[in-house]
């Protein structure tokens, strides 16, 4: 009997050990010359000069940072998927402006762009689609909705490197600010990170004050200044996001695999597909013609007759020494979302039905061909 392999695990290489070691002797271990180097990397990578990079302690604070900059508050509303980790609701309640959820489209688990015309309210004043497992979400019909009804958008692509939508990566596209997340299970990690990406100059503007406590100029300026400047001005009561150049450091190297990486999970994600054809299980959409999905996430989705329902699958699963997990308990069933806006289950079919036969498999590039094998025999054994 194998060890058990775990839901999810990072790839760290030497480079990045070394490049973190080089960070802690240099004397400069929090926000420096790493994290500008890795916000201009970030740039090059997206492909996109007019892009600035921004980089934060998570994807959780870039949505926050995204949102206040562009002047979300109180008596606003943000449309947003009940299918998704309440990061990407929360910081809408942080701004105290209010969350409409919607339900999912039943095909590719994303937000539907017809639900969210249908949520609009005078008081709504943007939209947060999520690139649901590295699919990207409709983005044509959601720039169009927003530009019809004068909405913000802001892309959650926690999962979403690298993955191209009409050949366009996420992060280049129209909308008004896009959020990477680097938390140490998502598809590039720098132990917990994020970055900001933003065409509009006055939000970039805005979310680097508010990134460092509403300072007029960071203490990398100060300190490097070729005239000796200790003098900074307090403009906002802003926050405390930076990143610090020991996960800049990972995340320079990262970034130089993240390509590699996401062909590593396109492998094992087709693997995937071609051992479950013919079983009773829903296998997850591939990408549109010639677009790529990051597949940070692969979901299973029992079939209508399967033998088994989702909880005896995962428990079966365990059983075998596979971790899998379930992605998400939707927003509409927990507590907090529930009770602020009176939430139903039949308020949202797709969701609800989706979840409740849904399980995501491990799919990381440490995974080695005999571990997906594994995983294909543990699938086909709990089915019976
Ligand atoms: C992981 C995740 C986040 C939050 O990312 P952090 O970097 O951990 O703050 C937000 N939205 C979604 C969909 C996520 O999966």
């Amino acid at each position: 009997m194998s060890a058990f392999l775990p839901f999810a695990l990072p790839e760290i290489g030497d480079d990045e050990i070394a490049e973190v070691v080089d960070t802690l002797r240099s004397g400069w271990i929090t926000t420096g010359p790493k994290a500008r180097r890795f916000e201009q990397a970030f740039t090059e990578f997206l492909g996109d000069e007019a892009l600035q990079c921004i980089a934060v302690n998570s994807a959780t604070a870039g949505l926050h940072l995204a949102l206040e900059a562009l002047g979300i508050g109180p008596g606003d509303e943000v449309i947003t998927t009940t299918h998704t980790f309440t990061a990407t609701a929360e910081v809408v309640r942080y701004l105290g402006a209010d969350v409409r959820l919607v339900d999912i489209d039943p095909a590719t688990l994303n937000i539907d762009p017809a639900a969210v015309e249908a949520a609009i309210t005078p008081r709504t004043r943007a939209i947060l689609p999520v690139h649901y497992a590295g699919l990207a979400a409709d983005m044509p019909a959601i720039l169009d909705i927003a530009r019809r009804h004068g909405l913000k958008v802001v892309e959650d692509a926690a999962h979403a490197l690298p993955t191209t939508r009409a050949g366009q990566l996420v992060g280049t596209l129209a909308s008004d600010a896009t959020v990477f997340s680097f938390y140490a299970n998502k598809t590039m990690t720098t132990g917990e990170g994020g970055m900001l990406v933003t065409r509009d100059a006055e939000v970039a503007k805005r979310a680097r004050v508010m990134r460092l406590h509403g300072m007029s100029r960071d203490a990398f300026d100060r300190f490097t200044a070729t005239v000796p400047s200790w003098y900074y001005e307090i403009v906002a009561p802003g926050f405390k996001y930076n990143l610090t150049d020991i996960a800049a450091a990972l995340g320079l190297h990262q970034l130089k695999k993240a390509h590699a990486f996401q062909q590593r999970r396109a492998q094992i994600a087709a693997a995937y597909d071609e051992a479950f054809r013919g079983l009773p299980l829903v296998t997850p959409p591939g990408p549109q013609g010639g677009d790529t999905h990051a597949w940070h996430l692969y979901v299973l989705r029992l079939a209508e007759g399967a033998p088994i329902g989702r909880d005896a699958f995962v428990d079966a699963l365990f059983k075998a020494g596979i971790g899998c997990s379930v992605h998400y308990i939707p927003l509409h069933l927990h507590p907090y979302w529930r009770e602020r806006y009176g939430l139903k289950a039949e308020d949202f079919p797709r969701s609800q039905h989706a979840y409740e036969r849904m399980l995501s498999l491990p799919i990381y590039t440490r995974m080695t061909d005999a571990d997906v094998a594994r995983v294909i025999a543990a699938v086909r054994g709990a089915l019976g």
